[in-house]
């Protein structure tokens, strides 16, 4: 049994209230530090919504661009 693993992680800045990127919960490029927190698919697509363009996140797949512009 493997640990259950986020399916989205949401990485902060040196700021807590900002967010730098969001990445998959399986990301090979996400900071295992506390800077990382898991997060739902709805914080994530709004993160990326938001403050976070989701082309700068290399590991998002395609597709969660898609289903944000499928939310309007
Ligand atoms: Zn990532």
């Amino acid at each position: 049994m493997r640990p259950p693993q986020p399916e989205w992680l949401i990485q902060h800045g040196l700021n807590r209230s900002n967010i730098d990127a969001v990445h998959t919960g399986d990301c090979w490029a996400a900071p295992k530090s506390g800077r990382c927190r898991p997060a739902t698919r709805e914080q994530a697509l709004d993160a990326l919504r938001g403050q976070v363009p989701a082309s700068s996140v290399p590991c998002v797949p395609e597709r969660a661009a898609g289903v944000i512009g499928d939310g309007g």
